[in-house]
């Protein structure tokens, strides 16, 4: 549906037509929650105006200052900087250095430990590395407790845990044009000097509570979801949160970390309210366990394949056969039955948009099938394209709207009014509770105005000087100005339903460059002017051609609450999908003349 405005496809149906009826209510759905303020209605947790938890804060263990030179130093340890760091040790680059705010491996994995978080994706895809590790995943999907221990594997295999730096903030990297190094400073005084500076900051670090009156004024309990008190609850992220048996319990959000919580909160807290501002659509999950003689007759190379396939799958590309076969890959495989190679991209369009719906139907029939209450399954349906927010899949959540202590708040795409000393007001009613959990997700890295580190470049520039009106770089990677550095995030660069197949990608990229720039005794290597000009340029073009898609969407992070102004264009993902991208830096790879990059 590449490009196709809502308005034309209501246009085009007949105006009597169910489909032009459920099309007038995606449209009308949208208006409804479209904002002046859109990104400017949160706050992220880190400004002390939000200041709406005390727990996992840092413990600041003490250690000694670090003063060094060192080859490669990586911000972050999520999964980008681990398969980074990893590629980079296969390319036998042996002084890395790894900086992480959070208190080890992990990134999201480390942060998130809420009640029922786990990985949506397939672990046979998302996880990395499988076969070379050796590792068989325990499911189809996997919690975040066996991801953030596969993670932890990983690193220390690959020796990338012995000088990690963790409970470390990076405040400034600074680029020395005489020495050839950037100067990296953190939050405890280290300064290291780093020929290579990679940052894999993660697209979804910073969490975000809405800025509403009375946010921070609640005397009661209250925390992000990524940051979850299990002291004060009780349990783990298996769930048991037995301290919530006497406690009425607000959770706020219903996106894909609230879908997997509110299960849990549902079954131990006295009472909980969910307030809900637009409903998740919830598809079949159908978890089950690895059936290890599958796993073991699997052929070398498997891994790779399925990674591919999926991608390929989502992104609407034909593929002869569906390897993953869930609910994110089935649907999309049945509607690619129906198109031929000489279709027209309207016919192609057309029926691509009425699978669409069926999609939407069903999920919606499947809400009234499960949810007792007729007003609370109303509103629990979704209303939008399956593609505008996050699917959820659980087995679980809409049945917790069936329990005599669960309250569903429909706010109709008003949210929350204001947070009192005793509880939440919304649709003009004060809920008093004893805690407040703000599952209200996080900020887009590639759509933040500053980056998450001050950077300054060749001659002082500053990267968000640079950036001021939108991201500018080759292959989302190398930024003129800011020589022997490497960004990993989705700007410029692609993002798709599975992460990891893009990170192993972008890591694999990365080690590749800095690899030959040390074999072939190259000191200093820059993007030149033109070639990041020309990227921008075929990125642009791209992102404007997809820009109706995210018109036509409801708002969320995925099209900056609705409001896609140019520098969010330009910040954004590549337009062409993770499949595309992927093969545009393997032919780049292939013709082995770093193009695009001046060497010195
Ligand atoms: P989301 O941004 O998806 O959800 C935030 C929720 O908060 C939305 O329901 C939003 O409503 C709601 N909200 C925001 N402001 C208000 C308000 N003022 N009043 C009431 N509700 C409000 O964040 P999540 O943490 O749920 O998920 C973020 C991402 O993390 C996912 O999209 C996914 O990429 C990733 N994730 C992945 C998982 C996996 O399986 N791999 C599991 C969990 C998360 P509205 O929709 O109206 O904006």
């Amino acid at each position: 549906m590449q490009g196709r405005n809502l308005e034309d496809m209501v246009e085009r149906q007949d105006a009597a037509s169910p489909l032009a009826d459920i099309l007038r209510r995606y449209r009308e759905e949208r208006e409804i929650r479209l904002r002046t303020d859109s990104a400017g209605q949160y706050l992220q947790l880190k400004d002390p105006a939000a200041d709406v938890t005390d727990s996992h804060k840092p413990s600041n263990n003490s250690r000694d200052l670090v003063d060094e030179d060192v080859e490669v130093v990586i911000v972050g340890c999520g999964w980008g900087g681990i398969v980074a760091g990893v590629e980079l040790r296969k390319a036998g680059v042996e002084n890395i250095r790894m900086i992480d705010k959070a208190s080890g491996f992990g990134g999201v994995w480390s942060w998130n430990r809420y009640p029922g978080v786990a990985c949506d994706t397939d672990a046979y895809i998302y996880m990395p590395l499988l076969e070379e590790m050796g590792v068989m995943p325990t499911a189809n999907y996997v919690s975040g407790d066996e991801i953030l221990a596969h993670a932890t594997r990983v690193a220390h295999r690959f020796d990338l845990d012995q000088n990690a730096l963790f409970e470390t903030g990076v405040t400034e990297a600074r680029w020395d044009e005489h020495a050839g190094r950037w100067t990296v400073s953190t939050d405890r005084g280290d300064v290291l000097r780093a020929r290579f500076f990679m940052m894999a900051p993660g697209s979804l670090e910073s969490p975000k509570v809405p800025n509403v009156p009375g946010i921070g004024s609640f005397l009661g309990k209250s925390f992000h979801s990524s940051r979850w008190d299990f002291e004060y609850t009780g349990g783990c992220s298996d769930g048991h949160l037995t301290n919530l048996r006497d406690k009425r319990v607000a959770v706020i959000g219903t996106g894909a970390s609230a879908v997997q919580c509110i299960p849990h909160l549902g079954k131990w807290a006295k009472h909980l309210y969910v307030f809900q501002r637009t409903p998740s659509a919830i598809d079949w999950r159908d978890e089950r366990p690895t059936d290890e003689a599958w796993y073991k007759s699997q052929e070398r190379g498997w891994q790779m394949r399925r990674i591919q396939n999926y991608t390929s799958l989502v992104g609407l590309e034909p593929v002869e056969v569906d390897l993953v076969n869930d609910w994110w890959t089935k649907r999309q495989f049945a509607a690619l039955q129906h198109l031929k190679p000489d279709m027209s991209g309207q016919e192609i369009g057309d029926i691509l948009q009425a699978a669409d719906i069926e999609a939407g139907e069903e999920l919606r029939r499947r809400v009234s099938d499960i949810v007792h209450n007729p007003e609370t399954a109303e509103g629990l349906k979704s209303w939008y394209q399956r593609y505008c927010k996050r699917p959820c899949f659980h087995d679980d959540y809409l049945q917790t709207f069936n329990l005599s202590n669960v309250t569903l708040v429909h706010t109709q795409g008003r949210g929350i009014e204001r947070v009192t000393e005793t509880g939440i007001v919304a649709n003009d009613r004060h809920y008093p509770v004893d805690c407040i959990i703000y599952s209200t997700g996080f900020q887009l890295g590639a759509y933040a105005d500053e980056p998450p580190v001050s950077l300054f470049g060749r001659d002082g520039i500053s990267l968000s000087e640079k950036w001021r009106d939108g991201a500018t770089t080759l292959h989302g990677f190398h930024i003129h100005g800011f020589p022997n550095f490497f960004l990993i995030s989705i700007a410029q660069s692609a993002w798709g339903a599975n992460l990891m197949h893009m990170l192993l990608e972008q890591g694999r990229h990365v080690a590749y460059i800095i690899a030959e720039l040390m074999q072939r005794g190259v000191a200093v290597a820059e993007v030149s002017r033109t070639a990041e000009a020309a990227w921008v340029k075929h990125h642009e073009q791209l992102a404007l051609n997809i820009a109706g898609v995210w018109e036509n969407c409801t708002p969320s992070f995925f099209n900056n609450e609705g409001n896609m102004t140019l520098k969010a264009l330009r910040s954004g993902p590549y337009g062409n999908g993770v499949g595309a991208f992927c093969h545009q830096l393997e032919q780049w790879r292939a013709t082995g003349g770093l193009e695009g990059l001046e060497l010195r």
